[in-house]
């Protein structure tokens, strides 16, 4: 299974757009990997976790054919996870020739009504026919062709069901994609009992800080994650945990990368691509 980070910041980005704080003048002069656009993934080619306001110009610069996406797995309506416009450009003269003609969207009530807002608003037929939505709940399980998605309950916004999800492939690669949230709830680790991941993807908005993250996470919650796994035995050697949806004021990417590295994880940057 390939990973790729389409982007790997909080919402407000690094550099946070309208801050001037030292860690955002620095990251802007230095670039690279210092620079995050809002948290996505893109499973293989075809299945992409979140559509943020840089899946566009994202798309263009790693090189994804956006029309090979199939499904879409929407974690929460949070406007860094959602841009439902996009889906306005889909067949008829904005997207010729695409390679998957219909999209299967997935997620909460709201994103999907969201989603579903964009195509009755839209004056072209050929938009409301190019994508296809379906709600989920914590702990449904959708077959989504060769992938099987476990939707699990967020700690994140009370005012809708934010979900992470659980993505096994045709190979039974399994990974755990877990942002936007605080500590898993019991619930989660009993599901999650018996699963063998390969690779574990936090919420570590709050970086190396000593603040206790509730509707997020830093380090220290994520290794609290990391030691209960391994000790249920739900990751082995070599599980990979990696750390995303980083907020500014956080240090930069190689102090994080040392923090994380203590703890056994890694840190994710834009563009990065794991193979599992
Ligand atoms: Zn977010
Ligand atoms: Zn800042
Ligand atoms: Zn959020």
């Amino acid at each position: 299974m390939r990973i790729t980070f389409l982007g790997t910041g909080a919402s407000e980005g690094v550099p946070g757009i309208f801050c001037q704080c030292e860690d955002c003048k620095t990251a802007r002069k230095l670039g690279g990997r210092e620079l995050r656009s809002r948290s996505q993934i893109l499973v293989n080619q075809d299945l992409l976790v979140d559509m943020g306001p840089e899946t566009y110009w994202k798309s263009v610069l790693y090189g994804i054919w956006l029309s090979r996406v199939k499904y879409l797995f929407v974690t929460h309506s949070h406007c860094d996870h959602l841009d439902e416009r996009f889906l306005g450009f889909r067949g008829g003269w904005f997207g010729k020739d695409m390679a998957e003609p219909v999209l299967y969207g997935y997620g909460n009530e709201k994103a999907v009504e969201q989603m579903a807002r964009r195509l009755e608003d839209s004056q072209f037929d050929f938009v409301k026919t190019a994508s296809h939505f379906q709600t989920l709940h914590s702990f449904d399980q959708v077959q989504a062709g060769s992938y099987e998605v476990t939707a699990l309950p967020a700690i994140h916004n009370p005012k809708e069901e934010c979900l992470l999800y659980l993505i096994k492939d045709h190979e039974g690669k399994e990974i755990f994609y877990a942002t936007d949230t605080g500590r898993l709830t019991e619930e989660t680790y009993q599901h999650l009992e018996g699963h063998h991941l390969d690779c574990v993807i936090l919420d570590c908005t709050l970086g190396n800080k000593p603040d206790v993250g509730i509707s997020h996470m830093g380090l220290k919650e994520n290794k609290v994650i990391k030691d209960r796994l391994e000790a249920m035995g739900v990751t082995d050697r070599r599980g990979r945990y990696v750390c995303t949806h980083i907020s500014h004021g956080t240090g930069g990417f190689e102090y994080l990368s040392g923090a994380a590295a203590a703890y056994g994880m890694e840190v994710a940057y834009d563009g990065m691509v794991l193979e599992v």
